[in-house]
């Protein structure tokens, strides 16, 4: 076996220390100790070795447009809504792949090597959009797995060629089936839409995600028809809903027999903290809910969850840096998942448990998988969360992609020491 890359040292998510070879494009070895020539060999004593992070729930066609043609006033998803339908008929083909790709070299850089991204499909304008994420998917193939969803943001059976569009999107190649029930006209065109999208679905083989109950309703209860078509139609396990923030605010008796139902259906749920926590509630006086799906809740019941990052400075949010520790991070907050298991889920809920819910079965750290992995400033996946470090190195098939110095600050202190980090050992 010949090592192209050696990486010494390195502390797994499982806490135990390893070394990495690696040979073209794949992890030939995780062990112990591997003593062997190799082409190059880089210690990274102490420092957490992951899998790659993944998004499952983004809007690439719309990113990095912030303030483009104004800002969102109201804060709410439907002024957001409204103001991507003011920007569309701005939009081309070649803006679109610049700042698709220029949001590919940001999440790079954080070690984000798996994105899903939905992309619109309601109208006419809308397609330049996915003519250029088609694009930007080829051209990022090498390093970063993009997946793309159909996405009827106007309704698809609200909007007049979202159908005609959405099948269109299909034809080209565009990978997933989405939805918005909750935007159509009524809740029976809603449920009328889950039906027809999945039944679209299962006769092309392709998987779903809908933006699912993304509304404060406690009535909105579209969720409920996706996992009935998904165990009607033979999807389980292929099938998402994405935000489901409406449970947040539903009976509870009706959940208690709701998680059972999306559970026996393997439906995944895909919430995204920052734009719930941050769209939510909007029509609140106080107590002012939060607006995140329950997640523990679905965990409990063995529903898979990932958490989404949704927005990076775009109609909807003006914030996002690419970061997916920092979409653990509030989830972990908003969720209150503070045990210690709680928080390793959720580092699992940007890495593993994502490339479960996306079919990503070649990423992982294994002999054998892809060599596709991040070395972060952090001792383990907690840390990694408390801190959102620095990502020291980041390799996507076999090949560095991206690296930065460990850095530390120079204090001037008095009887303090010169430098500090802020990496923590738990006392004795
Ligand atoms: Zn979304």
């Amino acid at each position: 076996m010949s090592i192209d890359l050696l990486l010494k040292r390195g502390v797994l998510p499982d806490g135990t220390t390893a070394d990495i070879a690696i040979s073209g494009d794949r992890i030939a070895a995780i062990e112990p100790s591997i003593e062997a020539e190799a082409g190059e060999t880089i210690d990274i004593s102490g420092n957490l070795v992951s899998p790659p992070f993944i998004d499952p729930h983004f809007h690439m066609d719309a990113t990095l447009s912030y303030g483009l043609p104004r800002i969102n006033r109201s804060g709410t998803l439907l002024e957001g809504i409204g103001l991507w339908g003011e920007l569309k008929p701005l939009l081309t083909e070649e803006a679109v792949i610049d700042r698709a790709l220029r949001y590919c070299d940001w999440a790079v850089s954080m070690g984000l090597l798996a994105i899903r991204s939905h992309v619109d499909t309601s109208d006419d304008h809308a397609m330049t959009g996915v003519r250029g994420l088609l694009a930007v998917r080829e051209q990022v193939r090498p390093y970063l797995d993009l997946q793309l969803v159909a996405f009827p943001q106007d309704g698809f059976y609200r909007a007049p060629k979202a159908r005609e569009n959405t099948l269109a999107a299909l034809d080209m190649g565009v990978d997933i089936v989405g939805g918005i029930p909750h935007f159509e006209r009524t809740m029976a065109d809603g449920r009328a839409s889950v039906s027809e999208l999945c039944e679209i679905a299962a006769k092309r083989g392709l998987m779903v995600d809908m933006h699912c109950d993304e509304t404060d309703d406690p009535m909105s209860r579209h969720i409920e028809q996706l996992a009935f078509e998904a165990q009607r139609l033979g999807l389980q396990g292929r099938v998402a809903g994405s935000h489901l923030t409406s449970m947040h605010s539903m009976d509870n008796y009706y959940v208690s027999k709701l998680l059972p139902l999306m559970a026996e259906a393997k439906v995944a749920a895909i919430p995204n903290p920052l734009i719930n926590i941050t769209i939510q509630g909007r029509h609140d006086t106080y107590p002012k809910r939060r607006g995140l799906t329950r997640v523990p809740e679905m965990l409990d019941h063995g529903i898979k969850v990932a958490w989404g990052q949704d927005c990076v400075l775009d109609p909807w949010y003006p914030l996002g840096t690419a970061d997916m520790l920092d979409v653990a991070f509030m989830g972990l907050h908003v969720a209150q998942m503070t045990s210690p298991a709680a928080m390793r889920k959720c580092f699992d809920m940007v890495t593993t448990e994502t490339a479960k819910i996306m079919g990503l079965t070649d990423l992982g750290l294994e002999k054998g998988k892809r060599a596709s992995l991040v070395v972060l400033d952090a001792g383990d996946p907690v840390e990694a969360i408390r801190l959102r470090p620095d990502r020291l190195l980041v390799m996507s098939h076999g090949k560095i992609v991206s690296r930065r110095a460990q850095q530390t600050s120079a204090l001037s202190l008095p009887g303090r020491p010169a430098a500090v980090s802020r990496r923590f050992d738990p006392p004795n």
